[in-house]
């Protein structure tokens, strides 16, 4: 039995529902499939064309009860397959029972061990008082705006009459759960550094490079102090992350560079040296020709 549940987790791992055109779709057919196997109700709720929710019911003996909802969702993130030593799609075993693919862990995993625990539920015979649902969501890895945003204000979700909502956490290794009863918040930043431009022989003042180096100081002091406080408290729920992601250009700023090819053996030595510091191997590339 163990070896079926398996089985379809690595059959659930090869559906390509990978960013940025996840196949929603084959995620929800391949699990409804198998809870109608099982005997369970369930529903197809089309959020739109490309993102549909599947419900899956095991009922209470007293449904007018609140019900308890798990939630997980059906998207991953992109991968580089060059970086990957087995087909992130391909759902592999190695021999010690490894299984390689993308979605593994987040979420995958959860969404068939609830699966499994609800098929055990119901052929244990045991009748729960209170229905539970499962859900499937779309787009919960890209900030669920047109994912559970929109499905909490639907009619279809405030009829499964939720009480409460075991959602995303850690997949475990044995039989212990860990259960954690907040949520951390996300906040995407985007800082807009404006500046003075010119020809890169000069020395303008109130650049743009002069602001984003204060602001990059100011976040990554904040990144280290919360750095060393998670040293004691151990705990991410205790402590704010901050991680730079992307920097970008704009169109102007490659006046900037006009005057790299001058740059003088000094300068060059400084930046290797600066570089160094990081404790990494970083190279400079020139960007002129
Ligand atoms: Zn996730």
């Amino acid at each position: 039995m163990v070896e079926d549940v398996i089985n379809i987790f690595r059959e659930y791992l090869k559906i390509r529902s990978v960013h940025p055109d996840p196949d929603y779709d084959a995620c929800v057919d391949f699990v409804k499939n198998k809870a109608d196997e099982y005997g369970f109700k369930t529903q197809i709720f089309p959020l739109d064309e490309k993102r549909p929710v599947l419900i899956v019911t095991l009922e209470g003996s007293e449904p007018s009860l609140p019900s308890i909802l798990l939630n997980s969702h059906t998207d991953v993130v992109p991968v580089f397959e060059e970086q990957w030593s087995y087909d992130p799609f391909g759902a592999e075993m190695d021999q010690e029972g490894n299984i390689y693919a993308r979605g593994s862990q987040d979420m995958k995993c959860v969404t068939i061990a609830q699966l499994e625990a609800l098929r055990r539920i119901k052929c244990s015979q045991v009748k729960l008082k209170r229905t539970v649902h499962m859900t499937l969501l779309p787009d919960e890895e890209i900030g669920s705006i047109e994912g559970m945003a929109k499905f909490v204000h639907t009619k279809t979700f405030k009829d499964l009459n939720v009480g409460f909502d075991i959602d995303e956490g850690i997949p475990s290794a044995d039989e212990e759960f860990l259960i954690f009863n907040n949520e951390r918040c996300k906040w995407g930043i985007l800082i807009h550094c404006t500046g003075t431009t010119g020809h890169g022989s000069l020395l303008h003042k109130n650049t743009a490079g002069e602001k984003l180096r204060i602001v990059i100081d100011h976040f990554m002091d904040l990144r280290e102090k919360e750095a060393v406080k998670f040293q004691t408290v151990q705990h991410l729920g205790d402590i704010t992350t901050v991680n730079l992601t992307q920097l970008q250009e704009d169109e102007m700023a490659q006046y900037y560079q006009e005057e790299v090819e001058r740059m003088s053996q000094d300068i060059y030595h400084g930046i290797a040296m600066i570089l160094r510091r990081t404790g990494q191997h970083l190279e400079i590339s020139f960007l002129m020709p």
